[in-house]
């Protein structure tokens, strides 16, 4: 586990440090809110989506270095996938950070480093927030979602 623990606090960082797609999208089509009451977490997230494709990503907000990574790796793995396939991902990474038997941490990429929050479970509502709020995008929902 020491190796995971290592390239966890690696990646984490990396991407609290250097935020990819932090950005408001001006052509979005699909926008949500999502805060996470028990950290102070917030973020807006971006998307614009054609034709039932992720076409382009980005998000503002701010938070401890958990959300802010796994938003930025979030937005990074959504470019290019259709809907069907984000909200797969979203099984995907919900199973893996919850520890859940079935959790199956292929075709997660990169992504696969959150499961060292197991070890963690106060802060897996920081790293499922970007993704409750991928979901109320998708689903158009307006309403800012909140972890609880
Ligand atoms: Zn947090």
């Amino acid at each position: 586990m020491s190796d995971l623990r290592e390239l966890y606090q690696e990646v984490i960082l990396d991407h609290q440090r250097r935020p990819r797609n932090f950005h408001r999208l001006e052509d979005a089509n699909r926008q949500a809110e999502g805060f996470n009451p028990l950290c102070g977490d917030r973020i807006h997230l971006y998307l614009r989506i054609e034709d039932g494709v992720v076409k382009d990503v980005g998000f503002e907000g701010s938070g401890c270095a958990i959300s802010t990574a796994s938003a930025s790796m979030m937005t990074e793995s959504l470019k290019g996938k259709t809907e069907a396939q984000a909200e797969e991902l979203f099984e995907k990474f919900h199973d893996l950070v919850m520890g859940r038997q079935q959790a199956d941490p292929a075709g997660l990429g990169k992504l696969a480093v959150f499961s060292g929050l197991r070890e963690y479970p106060v802060r897996v509502k920081c790293a499922t927030l970007a993704w409750h709020t991928l979901r109320a995008a998708l689903q158009g929902s307006l309403e800012t979602v909140a972890t609880e």
